[in-house]
């Protein structure tokens, strides 16, 4: 939240803004969808937008134009947990897309009779977003990264003694 410094950051939202940041993408003045309010993402994920500048909407199972809301932002998170709910059109041509979604659906040639997919449908949006994170191998690896670096970071302040 502004005006506070966390010892920690959420791992998963500050993966979601490693990848922004490092990927060059600029946040001050930009629109911002949040496509969830959970706890664990939704939230500080939109909290972090905001603290970087960006102006943020939040959608959540009782906005009544998901798809609008989504359409006008420069920056999409997607995470409702809904396999592939955030479509092709629903994404601005040029936008940055965040699929944060995990889901297991039902696949018969897949070994183990499913696989994974995110909260957008990627073949549909992949086509007219200037960047997209996969599902797998996007978000996932980021929070393991990020989980390790909080690690890191509280063994230092534990040795150094600091906060
Ligand atoms: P959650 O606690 O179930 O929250 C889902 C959010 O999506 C809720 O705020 C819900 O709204 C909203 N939502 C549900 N259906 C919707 C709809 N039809 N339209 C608009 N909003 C809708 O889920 P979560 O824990 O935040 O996780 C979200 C997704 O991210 C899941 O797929 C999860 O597996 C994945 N995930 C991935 C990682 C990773 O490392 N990649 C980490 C954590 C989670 P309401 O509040 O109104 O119910």
């Amino acid at each position: 939240m502004r005006g506070r410094e966390p010892l920690f950051v959420s791992c998963t939202p500050k993966g979601c803004l490693e990848l922004l940041k490092r990927s060059g993408v600029a946040l001050a003045g930009k629109t911002a969808a949040v496509v969830g309010r959970s706890n664990i993402v939704g939230l500080p994920v939109a909290l972090l937008l905001q603290n970087a500048d960006a102006t943020v909407t939040m959608v959540h199972s009782r906005t009544p134009d998901a798809a609008g809301v989504v359409r006008g932002a420069d920056i999409v998170i997607a995470a409702c947990g809904r396999a592939e709910m955030v479509k092709g059109d629903w994404i601005k041509p040029g936008a940055v897309v965040i699929d944060v979604g995990i889901n297991a659906v039902d696949d018969a040639a897949a070994k183990r009779g499913y696989r994974l997919v995110g909260d957008v449908d990627f073949a549909g949006a992949s086509t007219v977003a200037a960047a997209i994170t996969p599902v797998p191998g996007g978000v996932g690896p980021m929070t393991i990264a990020m989980l390790l670096q909080n690690t890191l970071e509280g063994a230092k302040r534990q040795i150094g003694g600091g906060r």
